[in-house]
């Protein structure tokens, strides 16, 4: 206790929880902590009011979540990624904190707009797509679940950038959400720790120095400062912590500089540890600014790991109990640096003996794998990697030898398989293998669906996989239920409670009741209603946002993803303009309206994902305004996709677009949140795909095109595509349509490259896939066709996703790897 003489401390008064209470509390807050005439206050003012209205109960919980961890002594997980796609937290925590229906009478009480303030917060877009967004679902089911968790990441000024669409297209602008201040986060000055780079190694000085101890001297040091944000879970049984780290300069040598009068170079040092935490990387980039991206990894890995293990010592005295205690999960390898930063940690700073603190080291970390594509590994030249991390540089290499010396013992590996399994790439330029370190310093890896797993144990890691066999499981990825049902589509949640009562919003598992409500008419007429009133919902927005006028009869068709060629959206564009082509040349018959949505961003430099862009915008000019489509063909480029734009949208769709090229598509999460809202499926059998297929029922989603197994054998038997499209009149007429300039007359070889590539190579398989496909969307037609039918599988769907809840993935990782009963 650090009040002196002081026996109790008094207990903050409960909130008052009816409207009239949670009124009065907003206007106190809006009076004495904005200092804001409440007759004068702006929309953003009570925003912040009612946000910290909100949060006051969830610091409640908060306080009470952490004394009963620290009161449990239990092991804890801690979440590290580089991404947090977050999107708001308004209603995410007031839905939680079951506080919704009285903030709304509140504020109903007070004259203010709900919808128009919630649509003020800006989202916390600190991620690039699904990782990042799987990060925000599991920290929002640890805290559902009652997992003791902290997420820890990087608090970037500038998350991922701000989309418009210009001409057609993409221009990134910086996404400034800070503006207006962040009242979710503390700031826990109390929480710093200087991290280093580059500089010298020297051996440890002391007589009781270990042989393998070192010291490092960095040359250049920042200070990591924690923020601190309350996650809560369902119905507030628990608060957890994101903690996201600032980089500041370390003040005194920047006032010496200044008090020696050289402020440039004290400018300079700011600048350069301001920058650390100034940008999100986009994925994908190119190499420049590599450097940086390094620098990030390890600041933050630094930051936690200091944080993590100095938790550990003060509440349990011996740093050996810390695999006893702590869980550390990397989110790909973008935190694996951290692996090294702990062995640096134990063997330099608490003197421990190298193996022991490789066996602590491998019994603390386990390592989830997100993709297989090779552009997409991380490594780190050499060179680089040992000019900013000198030491761990030096660990790096005394771990690769115990691993090469353990494979090569086994007596099961040749020279290839042994080079396979290095952490150093030697082929070439020599390079820091991250996904190798990962593994290596790992007890568990885990891909994140059924096929992704078998692909890993056959492609980057079957070497690895036989060295250590029982290493790699499988955790299929799921979503959290609360924001991708209950919050973003009110309509359908409220119809499955009158239908099956509350159960399913504890357990999503419980939405299986539903089955028995798939023929019953009465139900699907209702379950029709609230999606069309969904679609009108999303009408009104495109029609403020773009200017476009879509009818909400139509069918709803939408691609909503990272633009990238294994996603194929160029699939789904050709398709558009065969399909513009087949309704223009028979306009006799009965084509289904049909509105093809597509969002994304693409990476700033990578240009055939922005010229993809381009190409949806250039063919939707094209076909919106043709009287020849007689409206049955609209095309909308949706900008600046987004967690917020995704909560529309997602309970909008007719037809979810999950057509990646089979095997390139680790797990997919958008897929899972379409299916819980209805949306019939039309996919290949990639990802989860093949796993939501098993739940819902082959009869319940539409699967077309080549599979994993059947790519690697076209491609092994010498694929040529322009055979493929030599033999398919639509797809060959729609390629030629495109490159010779048919809807880019302003600039007609626009497009001659990107189809010259699917002539050539054809890496994605779309020309291959193009007639399956194509067909399969006719197949959708005619389901639609019969509204009763379509409603019956679009409400299974719904009752069968039950198992792709983020809440199920975590209680796996919890009992399996983490080994906290869940
Ligand atoms: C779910 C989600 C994703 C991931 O979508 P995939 O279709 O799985 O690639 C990306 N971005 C946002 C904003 C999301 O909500």
């Amino acid at each position: 206790m650090t009040f002196k003489g002081q026996t109790a401390l008094p207990t903050p008064t409960p909130r008052r929880l009816d409207p009239d209470g949670i009124a009065v509390e907003i206007v106190e807050r809006l009076t004495y902590r904005l200092g804001k005439n409440a007759a004068a206050a702006k929309p953003h003012d009570w925003l912040h009011a009612v946000i910290m209205e909100i949060r006051d109960r969830v610091i409640d919980a908060w306080i009470a979540s952490t004394q009963k961890t620290y009161e449990e002594q239990g092991r804890r997980v801690y979440y590290l990624s580089l991404e947090f796609l977050i999107g708001r937290l308004m209603r995410d925590a007031a839905s939680n904190m079951e506080m919704l229906d009285d903030l709304q009478a509140a504020l109903d009480k007070l004259g203010v707009d709900i919808d128009l303030i919630a649509a003020l917060e800006p989202d916390a877009a600190l991620g690039n797509g699904g990782l990042g967004r799987l990060a925000a679902c599991f920290m929002e089911s640890m805290a559902t679940v009652d997992v003791p968790a902290y997420g820890y990441g990087i608090r970037y000024v500038n998350g991922m950038f701000r989309q418009e669409i210009s001409d057609g297209w993409q221009v990134e602008l910086p996404e400034t959400w800070l503006a207006h201040g962040n009242p979710w986060e503390f700031e826990r000055r109390e929480a710093s720790y200087e991290v280093g780079f580059g500089g010298r190694v020297d051996p440890a000085e002391g007589d009781d120095a270990g042989p393998h101890q070192m010291c490092w001297r960095p040359n250049e040091r920042v200070i990591a400062t924690a923020y601190d944000t309350p996650i809560a879970g369902w119905r507030g049984n628990r608060v957890n912590t994101l903690r996201l780290w600032e980089a500041q300069p370390i003040d005194p040598i920047l006032l010496d500089k200044f008090n020696a009068g050289d402020h440039l170079g004290a400018l300079a040092e700011s600048n350069r540890a301001e920058a650390l935490t100034r940008v999100l990387y986009p994925a994908d980039s190119s190499p420049a600014g590599q450097e940086l991206r390094l620098r990030q990894e390890y600041f933050f890995s630094s930051a936690s790991l200091q944080d993590i293990v100095r938790r550990h010592v003060q509440y349990f005295g011996d740093v050996r109990t810390l695999p006893d205690k702590a869980a550390i999960q990397l989110n790909d390898t973008h935190p694996a640096v951290s692996v090294a930063e702990l062995m640096r940690i134990l063997v330099d700073d608490h003197g421990l003996d190298f193996d022991e603190a490789w066996d602590i080291t491998r019994r603390t970390f386990s390592y989830t794998n997100h993709t297989l594509l090779p552009e997409a590994l991380e490594s780190w030249p050499v060179p680089l990697f040992e000019r900013l991390l000198p030491r761990h540089m030096q660990i790096v290499y005394a771990v690769n030898s115990r691993l090469l010396g353990e494979a090569r013992r086994s007596g099961q590996f040749d020279d290839g398989a042994i080079g396979a399994i290095s952490l150093i790439d030697e082929g070439g330029e020599r390079r820091v293998r991250m996904g190798n370190l990962a593994f290596a310093g790992s007890h568990s890896v885990n891909g994140v669906s059924a096929l992704h797993t078998d692909l890993m144990k056959v492609t980057v890691f079957s070497d690895f996989h036989r060295l250590y066999p029982t290493r790699i499981n499988n955790k299929t990825n799921g979503v959290t239920f609360r924001r991708w049902l209950m919050q973003c589509n009110p309509g359908l949640a409220g119809l499955i409670r009158e239908a099956i009562g509350e159960r399913f919003l504890d357990d999503a598992e419980a939405l299986r009741e539903l089955d028995r409500f798939a023929d019953d008419s009465a139900f699907q007429d209702r379950f029709l209603a609230v999606k069309r009133a969904n679609k009108a919902a999303l009408s009104d927005l495109l029609r403020q946002r773009v200017a476009a006028r879509i009818d909400p009869s139509a069918l709803f068709d939408i691609q909503i993803k990272r633009i990238h060629e294994y996603k194929r959206q160029l699939l789904n564009i050709i398709e558009a303009v065969a399909l513009y082509d087949q309704i223009r040349s028979h306009p006799e018959k009965d084509w289904v309206p049909r509105v093809k949505l597509f969002g994304g961003k693409a990476a700033p430099s990578y240009h055939n994902a922005k010229l993809i862009i381009k190409l949806a915008n250039d063919v939707a000019r094209a076909v919106n305004h043709d009287p020849a489509v007689q409206g049955l063909l609209k095309v909308q480029f949706v900008p600046n996709y987004n967690v917020s734009m995704a909560e529309v949208m997602i309970p909008a769709a007719d037809l979810s677009e999950q057509i990646s090229t089979a095997g390139m598509e680790a797990s997919g999460t958008g897929n899972m949140k379409f299916a819980v809202n209805g949306a019939l499926t039309i996919g290949t059998l990639d990802g989860a795909n093949v796993e939501m297929r098993d739940h819902v029922g082959e009869e319940n989603i539409v699967i077309f095109g080549l599979t994993a197994q059947e790519v690697n054998a076209r491609r092994a038997d010498g694929y040529v595509p322009r055979d493929v499209i030599e033999g398919s009149r639509e797809l060959g007429q729609a390629l030629q349509a495109i490159a010779g300039g048919v809807f880019s007359p302003d600039d007609p070889d626009r497009y001659k490259g990107l189809v010259q590539g699917i002539y050539d190579h054809d890496w994605f398989m779309v020309a291959a896939d193009f007639d399956s496909y194509a067909a399969a969307q006719r197949q959708v037609d005619a389901l639609w066709a019969d509204e009763r039918a379509w409603a019956k599988k679009a409400i299974l769907n719904v009752a069968r996703m039950g198992w792709f809840s983020s809440d199920r993935t975590i209680r796996e990782y919890a009992n399996d790897i983490w080994k906290i009963p869940a």
